[in-house]
Parts: structure tokens; C-alpha cells; sequence
């Protein structure tokens, strides 16, 4: 059953009045078939988009590509015109788009036969395609030949497995065979798109297993992750080669925290060049934390990953190996370098990290649990880690004297002597300290 909630309704019915047929596409029907709430509703109509900015609350977002967005109560419905796409050269974009008055053909265009149904108001399915079986069936497929799809449009090879990873369905294996065939063509997708889509594989339930079933497409952008496969770690402290520990691990950390599932996916992306074996026949990795910081540096870099997600992915993978503290004075310093946020997704890589390793050294849990006990008491107590938590403003420093980098340089001695446990969070007490280290800047 699919449920169209009344905001969409009200602009189906609007659309219906003026004469138009009008319909719910994509993947609010693909979801609502399957039981999950659909993120968006987006309507395709038989109305040109002359017609459609008729419709009250209706703004022209994309009127060349047949899109108008109409404002409702509910929020803002994506109404586009039936289309059908042109010839792709660019294997990006159609060359052009026109309209049409047939919904079929609307559907013909769409990647995969579960993306390529509609429902309308009287509750009627449109599914030219077999995409309510392949729902049941649990079987991705695309829509036409799908060479000819991914040749088309090689987003649609990433859009493939970011579907794969979310619901967790199988692959037909036509489609799957095609993926492999024409995955390099995703050299000619900006990278942005190529990050956006990759995002949301990582956050899939099945990530882990759909990367494991096609490592030589995501390999097309990131052929680092190709030089784990297979790499036997030739150590007693592992039982999976270097790519199966890092399917593990990433498998190991919550599905919709991309920062950490993409540190996770990484964490060990330097052990193929940092990899050694001594005379006794065991495998080592020495300085592979740096090795895999610096290479998952460049491959973010390459995405075009938002700046502040590479950063932090880098730290957690540089971080992955030190030992958790478990002192008060050593996790207010890693409070103080990581945050709480970061820290928390640190411990839960190292948790990743040890389950993807053989079974017999599991009982390391019990040092990280031991340094997450710590860490609750200290943010229980109210620990101070941060300059907001300082009990001493800029301004107070100004009033002693103190100017410019001057400033900044004497609050984090201070934090830095907090966190340490050599002084109190005390007003008084930072105050006198302050006096001292600005009489020896001679203020
Ligand atoms: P999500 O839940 O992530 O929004 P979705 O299926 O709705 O999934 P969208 O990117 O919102 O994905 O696209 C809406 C619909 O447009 C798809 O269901 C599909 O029918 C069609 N579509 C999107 N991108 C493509 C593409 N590259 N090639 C063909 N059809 C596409
Ligand atoms: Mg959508």
C-alpha cells in the first residue's frame, strides 16, 4: 500500500482538476512498497511546465529539465513533466530532454525497475517494468539493457551499489555483469556526484557486503582499497587478509555515521606499502597509521570531501592504533585534542578494529571499556577539556594587560595546566596563574 500523505495529495489533486494526469514516481513508491517511509514525494505529470506554475505556491527550480516546485503546508513537491531523454554522449547528462504526454515513457528512462513505478491518486500501480516482483524478490535490475543504462549514464553504476548497500537486495546478475563491463567510465562523474552517492553506500546496512561483491568499481576512483584485497597479514593477531579486516571493521561501526564508517574503510589503507615480513615468517606493518593517514588524505582529497570530513576521517585514522588512555590526565588530553564527539567514534574504531581481528585477542574490548568508564566519570563530573569551559574569558586577560596572540597563547597554557590536573577550574586560580604568565611577557 502506498500511503501519499496530504500535502502531495493536495498537489496531485490540484494538478488532477486542471486536467493533467499526475502521478507519484520513485523512490517514495519504491519505499512505501517496502515498508519504509519514503524521504521525499516526488510527482511527474503530464503537464508542461507552463502548466504546472499555474498551481498556487509553484516556484520554477528547474524549468528547463520539466521541474517546478510547489510550496505546500507539508513542504515543498518536486512536480516534473513526463520526459524522455535524448542521446548521452558525455555519459553524464542527456544531450536533451523532451516532453511527453505518456507516463511509460516517463518510466522507461528511470535506472532501475524499482525506481521505475508510479501510483496515483485512485491508488492505481503503474509498473511496466516487474519492479513490484523484483521488490518481493529483493533483486536490483536495470530498467532496459543495462550496458546501454550505464553507458548512458555511468552514475547510475554508483547509484547501483549505493541501492545495494542500503536495501540489502541482490544484484541481477545481467546488471551486475554490466556494472563490471562499463565501471570505468565513472572516470567521466564529477567527483562531487561520485562523493554524494558514496556517502550514502557507506551509510548502507550493506555496505560492507556490497563493497566486498564489487571492490574493482569503487577501485575505478580509489584503486588504494584494490591493494588490500587478498593481502595476507601473515600474523597471528589476524584471521582476515588486510580488505576483510577492513569490510569487518567498517561493518562493526553504526550505518549512519559516515565520518566514522569512512574512517573505518581506511584505517589500514596503508598496510599494503608499510607491509614487512621478518625471519620467523610473521607479517608486520610498522608506521602503517601515518602510511594510512596520509593515503586516505589524498583519496578524500580527490573526492572533493567536504573539508572538515577529511580532516576529522584522517585524525581517527592516524589515531586508530595508539592505545586508549586510562587515566584521568590521559583522556582529558585526548578530550582536549579530539572532543567528545570524536573521541567516542575513536573508541568505537578501536572496538571495530579489535572484533575484525581474530577472536582470541577479543578480550582488548576490556581496555577500551576501561577507558570509556574514565571518560563517563570525567563528563559526569563535568571535566573541563575545552577554552568555552575555562573559567576565565580573553577579555579577563585583556584587562590584565595582555594583547594580541598574546592572548589565545596564555588560555590554552591555561586549559593546558587544567587538563593536566595542575590547576583547578577556578576563577581565583586561573586569574593569579594569568598575573604570573603575563608579568613574564612583561605586561
Ligand atoms: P532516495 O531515497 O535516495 O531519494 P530515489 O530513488 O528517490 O532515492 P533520487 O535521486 O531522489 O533517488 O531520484 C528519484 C528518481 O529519479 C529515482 O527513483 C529514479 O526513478 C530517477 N533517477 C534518479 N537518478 C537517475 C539516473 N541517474 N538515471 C535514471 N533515473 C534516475
Ligand atoms: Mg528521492
Amino acid at each position: 500500500m502506498v500511503e501519499i500523505p496530504p500535502y502531495v495529495r493536495q498537489v496531485l489533486e490540484q494538478l488532477e482538476a486542471a486536467g493533467h494526469e499526475a502521478w507519484c514516481v520513485g523512490g517514495c513508491v519504491r519505499d512505501s512498497l517496502l515498508g519504509r517511509v519514503p524521504g521525499d514525494w516526488d510527482v511527474a505529470t503530464a503537464a508542461l511546465p507552463e502548466e504546472t506554475m499555474a498551481l498556487s505556491g509553484a516556484l520554477p527550480t528547474g524549468l528547463k529539465h520539466g521541474t517546478v516546485t510547489i510550496r505546500t503546508e507539508g513542504g515543498p513537491v518536486e512536480a516534473t513533466t513526463f520526459r524522455m531523454d535524448g542521446a548521452y554522449r558525455d555519459h553524464r547528462r542527456p544531450d536533451t530532454v523532451s516532453f511527453t504526454r505518456s507516463l511509460e515513457e516517463d518510466l522507461r528512462r528511470r535506472d532501475f525497475t524499482v525506481n521505475a513505478m508510479a501510483v496515483n491518486l485512485a491508488g492505481e500501480l503503474r509498473d511496466p517494468f516487474g519492479g513490484r516482483a523484483d521488490l518481493q524478490a529483493g533483486l536490483l535490475r536495470c530498467v532496459g539493457d543495462p550496458d546501454q543504462r550505464f553507458q548512458e549514464d555511468a552514475l547510475r553504476i554508483l547509484r547501483c551499489l549505493r541501492f545495494l548497500a542500503e536495501l540489502g537486495f541482490a544484484v541481477h546478475p545481467d546488471t551486475a555483469a554490466a556494472l563490471r563491463r562499463k565501471r570505468g567510465l565513472l572516470r567521466e562523474i564529477a567527483v562531487e556526484r561520485i562523493w554524494a552517492e558514496f556517502r550514502k553506500l557507506l551509510q548502507g546496512p550493506f555496505a560492507a557486503e556490497t563493497l566486498r561483491a564489487f571492490p574493482e568499481a569503487a577501485g575505478v576512483f580509489w584503486p588504494e582499497l584494490l591493494d588490500m584485497v587478498g593481502l595476507d597479514q601473515r600474523n597471528r593477531h589476524h584471521c582476515y587478509d588486510v580488505w576483510e579486516h577492513s569490510l569487518h571493521a567498517l561493518a562493526a561501526v553504526p550505518a549512519e555515521d559516515d565520518l566514522l564508517r569512512c574512517a573505518a574503510l581506511l584505517h589500514d589503507v596503508g598496510k599494503p606499502s608499510c607491509f614487512t615480513v621478518d625471519q620467523a615468517g610473521v607479517g608486520h606493518f610498522y608506521g602503517h597509521p601515518k602510511e594510512s593517514a596520509r593515503l586516505a588524505e589524498s583519496m578524500l582529497r580527490r573526492l572533493k570531501c567536504p573539508t572538515e570530513f577529511r580532516e576529522r576521517a584522517v585524525r581517527l585514522v592516524l589515531w586508530h592504533d595508539r592505545d586508549i588512555p586510562r587515566t584521568d590526565k590521559g583522556l582529558r588530553r585526548a578530550l582536549l585534542a579530539l572532543g567528545e564527539p570524536d573521541l567516542r567514534r575513536l573508541l568505537a574504531l578501536k572496538r571495530a578494529d579489535n572484533l575484525a581481528q581474530a577472536p582470541e585477542f577479543w578480550d582488548r574490548q576490556k581496555e577500551i571499556d576501561l577507558g570509556e568508564a574514565i571518560l563517563n566519570r570525567l563528563l559526569e563530573e563535568g571535566a573541563c577539556f575545552s577554552l568555552k569551559q575555562l573559567e576565565i574569558r580573553g577579555s579577563d586577560l585583556l584587562d590584565l594587560g595582555l594583547s594580541g596572540p598574546a592572548v589565545g597563547r596564555t588560555l590554552n597554557a591555561l586549559l593546558e595546566a587544567v587538563v593536566d590536573g595542575e590547576l583547578e577550574n577556578r576563577r581565583d586560580t586561573l586569574l593569579a596563574r594569568a598575573r604570573e604568565l603575563a608579568a613574564g611577557q612583561g605586561c
